[in-house]
Parts: structure tokens; sequence; C-alpha cells
């Protein structure tokens, strides 16, 4: 297994050009990320990390009328 393996998430895809969309578990060690190809992130509207404002760091399924 190659922990360099990279594929979309949303349609399994193998692509050099995912983005980065989510991370998961981050907190308490490994981390596991969620990927994305260009056209998913097109279609599914995503936001990949990097390109987010720093103060929304909530995951994909977060609501933050929830976290208060
Ligand atoms: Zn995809």
């Amino acid at each position: 297994m190659n922990a360099a393996d990279r594929y979309c998430h949303w349609c399994d895809a193998t692509t050099e050009e995912l983005e980065l969309i989510d991370i998961i578990g981050g907190e308490t060690g490994a981390g596991w990320g969620l990927h994305a190809c260009p056209p998913c992130v097109q279609r599914e509207e995503l936001v990949p990390l990097n390109q987010r404002p720093a103060s929304a760091s909530t995951s994909l399924s977060g609501t933050p009328e929830g976290r208060r």
C-alpha cells in the first residue's frame, strides 16, 4: 500500500490533480485526507481546504448551530 495513493473520494477516479477537501480525525493523530478531482469539486461545489478561511475549519457535515 502506498500512502501516496490518490483517488477521488466522490467518484473513485485516480488522478494527480486532486484537491484536498477535508481532513478527518486529524486531532487524534493520523488524519485521513478527503480528496476530490476537479470535476467533482465543481459538481459538488466543494471548497478545497487551502482555499477556505481559517475560521471555517468545520468538517463537511458540521452544523455551526449545533456547535455553540
Ligand atoms: Zn471525482
